[in-house]
């Protein structure tokens, strides 16, 4: 134990520290042996390889230390080596690895499962099944809606991202990487403009009108009554960030329920604690009818889950929802420990400490330099979106050329959105604030050398 902030504590010393000729040889050589065998339709963000991770740190194999502004993709939000996690895990692999709960069902996966019904909005009668990554989530969203709905028709939206499974390709947005090449895909997926209220012709639309602008297409296009499902990303994630504007979820949230719509918020991103709520969809009060969750809920084990009414996920036959490894055991011990730690750690407090102080020096710089189109996000899900000097023109260059700066003075920071030009901030939420003041430093300097 090293170094304590707001009384988590530290394996690894929470420090920068980067030689500057990285990768160094043992990362060169690992780059070696993977090209020789690991598919090149499989892209890194860096060249170094993982030895070690804790709080916001990353350890390569080469004794590098990089701080973590990516958590895996909003995955780490406990950090990547959660005491209670690593010790749930632990405990329960020296049990047993697998049974599959189809065949011989165990404690850990009904204990998820009360928590999810819990922990998820609404006090409406519910249920939950578990999978293994948020595009089978999705999917079974998907499948649950049709199959109570009796409808096959799915609204999408501009920019979102569902995964990277067949029905997921059609309901995310973007061709490149994802979609390219890889069709032809599922059908009866429709999609509909987004409130993005940085990119809007009319920059004074409400969330009401952009959701009005949406239903109208909806009912003028599929019908409403058509439509087995709405699903939409309450902050959309790889689509750049983008946070509708207020009342445009619970405008959408509202027809769909009129219409006998199953409103799905796939939350596989925005989800625990990651915006400072539980769930992206509490901070409007919004109560969908399926959540899907994945990435934040387990501490970096592979688990996803479905959470929804009652009588929607009550609806499907016996046997009709599962897979063998769904709701494997030591991933569901992990995500009880994982859940503890963001109760213990009260990471929806930390995840609004972390807006407050990144968003304040965000909007400072913003003031001072051309190319920060917009500053947003909630919690520790922050953007910034660039743009050439005084137009609203994505700039993807200097995207690009600001997050390898980053890296090279060892701050591991990703970019996202349909134009490539936002960068994105996920932090761990266990990160100290001085290893981010540091890191957001080597952003701030970069950012000023790219303008
Ligand atoms: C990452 C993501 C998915 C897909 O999750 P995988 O575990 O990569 O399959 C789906 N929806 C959203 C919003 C995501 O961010």
């Amino acid at each position: 134990m090293t170094t304590t902030a707001n009384e988590i504590t530290y394996r690894l010393e929470q420090k920068r520290k980067v030689q500057a000729d990285f990768p160094g040889p043992k990362s060169v050589a690992l780059t070696e042996r993977r090209k020789a065998v690991v598919a090149g339709g499989v892209a890194s963000s860096v060249p170094v390889y993982a030895a070690d991770a804790d709080g916001g740190i990353i350890q390569d194999v080469d004794g590098n230390s990089f701080i973590d502004l990516g958590a895996g993709i909003a995955v780490t939000s406990v950090g990547a080596s959660d005491p209670a996690v690593v010790g749930a895990v632990k405990e329960a692999v020296e049990h047993f690895t697998h049974t599959c709960f189809m065949v011989t069902p165990y404690e850990g996966y009904i204990a998820v499962a009360e928590q999810l019904n819990r922990l998820t909005p609404g006090d409406h009668e519910k249920r939950t099944v578990l999978f293994n990554s948020g595009a089978e989530a999705v999917e079974n969203a998907v499948k649950v809606a049709r199959l109570a709905t009796g409808r096959d028709a799915v609204v999408a939206f501009d920019h979102a991202y569902h995964g990277r499974t067949n029905l997921t390709m059609a309901l995310t947005a973007k061709a490149m990487p994802y979609k390219t090449n890889f069709g032809p895909f599922a059908p009866e997926v429709y999609r509909m403009p987004m409130s993005y209220p940085f990119r809007e012709e009319n920059p004074e639309i409400t969330g009401a009108e952009a959701a009005k602008r949406a239903i109208t297409m909806i009912e003028k296009q599929i019908g409403g009554e058509q439509v087995a499902a709405i699903i939409i990303e309450p902050i959309q994630g790889e689509g750049g960030f983008i946070v509708p504007a207020k009342g445009f979820l619970p405008a959408l949230a509202a027809w769909a329920k009129e219409k006998g719509i199953v409103f799905i918020a796939d939350e596989v991103q925005s989800g625990f604690c990651r915006t400072g709520e539980w769930f992206a969809v509490n901070h409007e009060g919004v109560v969908p009818d399926i959540i899907t969750m994945a990435k934040g809920i387990a501490g970096g084990m592979p688990l996803s889950a479905i959470t929804g009414r009652a009588d929607l996920l009550d609806a499907v036959h016996p046997g009709g929802l599962g897979g063998t490894y769904g709701g494997n055991p030591v991933a569901c011990a992990a995500a009880v420990a994982a859940i503890g730690s963001m109760e213990e750690y009260d990471l929806n407090r930390r995840a609004r400490h972390i807006e407050e102080l990144v968003l304040g020096r965000l909007r400072r710089l913003q003031s001072e330099v051309g190319i920060i189109g917009d500053v947003r996000g909630r919690g520790a899900m922050l953007a910034i979106e660039f743009v050439k000097d005084g137009t609203k023109d994505p700039h993807a260059d200097a995207t690009k050329a600001i997050a390898a700066q980053c890296l090279k003075d060892g701050v591991i920071i990703l970019t996202c959105g349909t134009y490539g030009n936002v960068i994105r901030l996920l932090p761990p939420l266990v990160i100290g604030d001085e290893l981010l003041n540091d890191a957001l430093d080597v952003l701030e300097a970069a950012i000023r050398a790219a303008a």
